[in-house]
């Protein structure tokens, strides 16, 4: 078996613990005689699974009790209609902050909803920065300010939390969540699809502040209510259960080395090693801003583009994975989520040094 260095923006690498600890418990999870995927979601041993997932996840993010966590479907791009539904009536408003390509399709599904607006955007900048962000961005009365705080495919994310005056903030952390510290209780909602820090795609987060439960609209879909899903514990239906175990594998591996802010110092350390060698060469180039760099996407061009299908064929023939950039950018991409260790950075950073001295 040979397994790449795998730089996929997702769905992404997972821990090879995880993976092997979900290979020995593929037949016979537990002396249950069948598989996670073959069992009840309501019988004793996914209960136990769910219940554990859950708390694992709370501690590494410190979430508080007045914080409702639901497991459930349908992907962010399923809360960017969620979000509206559940928190603003026809024609309310909400105001959105752009900073690259998944809060442009937020707003979008946004407005079909209610009086959903971009208030700030760094666009115009070809998304190279995050925009200055005080109170008096956002319109009076909106029901909620969302942002991306990591912009998968720009690679750009917040370094902290726009003051918003008391506006409940909404943050898609799908390709962030678990990567650094954060403090929930700055958050009125967050959500991540699971495919980039967490586990398989399938499986979606929910972390809502439980004053801002029972507010959805009438007509709100009850697949898609919070209040619904988190009054029974996620399991208003079938939930993603091979999905959310998973999830549960990886928090323990989390936890076990050492938690979110131990995972942050491996992060910073991940991505510095690939920016500092960008910023250090004429021939690779990054277009955001230093200080709002993501940690977890580290878009870069080549000064020739013409390399671009070499350096592609030469880094996959050598195990680098996925390097491909997304085609709005160009270019290549890796995505350094928490599952990529230190030695796949390292060996990336390797092959590029390689690559520039012999193609510059
Ligand atoms: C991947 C991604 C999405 C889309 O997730 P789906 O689970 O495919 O709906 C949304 N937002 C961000 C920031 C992402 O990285």
């Amino acid at each position: 078996m040979t397994r790449k260095f795998n730089f996929s923006a997702g769905p992404a690498a997972i821990p090879l613990e995880v993976l092997e600890k979900a290979q020995a418990e593929l037949l016979d999870y537990s002396d249950a005689g069948m598989s996670v995927m073959e069992m009840s979601h309501r019988g004793s041993h996914f209960i136990d699974i769910a219940e554990r997932a859950e708390a694992d996840f709370r501690e590494l993010l410190q979430v508080p009790d007045d914080y409702a966590v639901l497991f459930v479907q349908g992907g962010a791009t399923q809360q960017f209609a969620a979000v509206p539904l559940n928190l603003a009536a026809d024609g309310d408003v909400a105001d959105y902050v752009t900073t690259g390509s998944w809060g442009k399709k937020a707003v979008k599904e946004g407005k079909i909803f209610c009086d959903a607006e971009t208030v700030a955007s760094s666009e115009a900048d070809r998304f190279s920065h995050i925009p200055e962000l005080t109170p008096a961005t956002f319109r009076t009365g909106a029901k909620y300010v969302h942002i991306t705080s990591n912009e998968t495919i720009g690679g750009i994310e917040f370094q902290g939390v726009p003051e918003t005056g008391g506006i409940p903030v909404v943050s898609d952390m799908s390709s962030s969540i678990l990567s650094r510290r954060i403090d929930v209780t700055d958050y009125g909602v967050i959500y991540a699809g699971a495919q980039k820090n967490i586990g398989p795609s399938g499986l979606t987060i929910v972390i809502v502040r439980r004053d801002l439960l029972g507010n959805a609209r009438s007509g709100t879909p009850s697949m898609l209510n919070w209040n619904v899903q988190a009054e029974a514990g996620s399991m208003s239906n079938t939930p993603p259960t091979f999905g959310w175990y998973v999830a549960g594998l990886t928090f323990a591996w989390l936890k076990e080395l050492g938690g979110v802010d131990a995972m942050e110092a491996i992060n910073a350390r991940k991505a510095a090693l690939l920016y500092d060698l960008i910023d250090g060469s004429d021939f690779y180039a990054n277009p955001v801003q230093p200080a709002f760099r993501s940690r977890m996407n580290v878009p870069f061009t080549l000064a020739d583009p013409e390399l671009d299908k070499v350096f592609l064929a030469e880094s996959a023939a050598a195990g680098l994975a996925a390097l491909k950039g997304h085609r709005s950018v160009g270019g290549m991409r890796a995505s350094i989520y928490n599952a990529v260790s230190e030695q796949a950075v390292a060996a990336l950073a390797e092959f590029m040094r390689e690559f520039e001295r012999t193609h510059a």
